[in-house]
């Protein structure tokens, strides 16, 4: 397969750069910093040292043993990525993103965050480096979570609440963005998912792909082989991509990608950009959104707050049209029942984002033979999530 994305950011129709005039500055700057470091062998040093002192990397797979045989088909294994610092995948390109920005003599970093797991990862890391750190959040969601908030202002950053619009992720996307424009000399912008302007979604992919290196070397080691299948939900789709890419040249390997479903495709109410959305521009770059006649960004749903995201990186847009990926759907109900069989069958409590992916790797286990293996990115733990598990359980906390 073609090694994408060209040099202005195509992955075939999608991807690119649609961005203000005001902000060409500070992509081209962007463009040419990373082109420089991406392969310098310090920065490649510095950023392996951090994930492995910081991070606690490599994350562990692990053999679902009680669940798989439950099932009664196909061996499901988990990359652990829920056992990371700060509990899931996105503090790896948080600290890619980092190291880049001191290079570059930034210092402050901004980001903007719906459920708040990005600001996390990005305040953590800007506490790490001793940065500045403005986080842009729907006031919206700044209501709905409070303990996100709490940690980030703990980790001594600031969040700034939006009030335009409807006071949620799409909002904040924007403030961040004129936040860039206006403070480019000293900022710099840390997205958290392989979506964005050019070069954002090969940015982000190519800090993630430690995932998918590590599963290559660990099936190998310990299984003595690759899986046939690799799943993971997608949200942006930055945890995805960090386990698919490495995997796209073994053609054996079959990947399988998980949209929220929410209460069901045909409610509306859902995010699943790809299975239900159309092609048009979002957050500086062509890809599957949702959106309504009128081309406004739709409010989206899903039990899981992460996955609550109204496009999905341009390389999965590409990736499902090639069909070298395929990407599925699961409702809210079927993830709540998946995180309920890993706590119990596996004393494992994972993200609800992550139980999307398990929930179809439990629907799939079953429909093939024994000697079969599916891979999980387990992107993180459920920790976060007590509350609205609480909720829709119908349980005290
Ligand atoms: C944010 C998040 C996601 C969704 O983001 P992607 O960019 O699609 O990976 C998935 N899982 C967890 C645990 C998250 O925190």
């Amino acid at each position: 397969m073609a090694n994408l994305p060209d040099e202005k950011g195509h992955f075939d129709q999608y991807g690119g750069l649609f961005v203000a005039e005001t902000l060409m500055h500070a992509i081209d700057q962007l463009n040419k910093a990373y082109e420089k470091y991406r392969n310098a062998p310090d920065f490649i040093a510095e950023f392996q040292y951090e994930l492995k002192h910081f991070v606690g990397r490599p994350s562990p797979i692990y053999h679902a043993k009680r669940w798989s045989q439950e099932l009664g088909g196909a061996q499901i294994w988990l990359k652990r990525e829920d056992l990371n610092h700060t509990g899931a995948h996105k503090i790896n390109n948080c600290i890619g993103q980092m190291l880049l920005a001191k290079r570059m003599g930034k210092t402050r970093i901004i980001a903007e965050t719906g459920a708040g797991m990005h600001g996390v990862a990005t305040a953590t890391v800007a506490a790490r480096y001793g940065l500045e750190c403005v986080v842009y959040m729907g006031a919206e969601d700044v209501r709905r979570q409070a303990a996100n908030v709490h940690r980030m202002k703990l980790l001594g950053a600031t969040v700034v609440p939006v009030v335009s619009g409807s006071k949620t992720l799409k909002d904040a996307l924007n403030d961040a963005m004129r936040d860039w424009v206006a403070n480019v000399d000293n900022t710099f912008y840390i997205i958290g998912t392989v979506a964005g302007p050019h070069p954002y979604p090969m940015m982000v992919r190519d800090f993630q792909q430690v995932i998918g290196q590590e599963c290559i070397e660990q099936m190998q080691e310990y299984v003595g082989r690759q899986p046939d299948y690799v799943v993971a939900c997608v949200g942006g789709g930055s945890n995805a991509m960090g386990i698919f890419y490495p995997y796209i040249p073994y053609t054996d390997v079959a990947l399988r990608g998980v949209e929220a479903g929410g209460d069901g495709i045909e409610t509306g109410r859902h995010s699943a950009s790809i299975n239900a959305g159309q092609v048009g521009v979002l957050h500086g770059n062509r890809t599957y959104i949702m959106q309504n006649e009128d081309g406004q960004i739709q409010e989206t749903h899903s039990i899981s707050a992460g996955l609550d995201y109204p496009g999905v990186g341009p390389e999965h847009a590409w990736l499902n049209d090639t069909g070298r990926a395929q990407y599925k759907v699961i409702n809210d109900d079927e993830a709540l029942e998946a995180f309920q069989h890993c706590c119990r069958l596996e004393g494992i409590i994972p993200a609800l984002e992550s139980s999307h992916a398990l929930a179809y790797a439990a629907k799939l286990a079953p429909t093939l033979d024994k000697d079969k293996i599916i891979l999980v990115n387990l992107s993180g733990r459920g920790d976060k999530d007590m509350h609205t598990v609480a909720q829709y359980l119908n349980m005290e906390l």
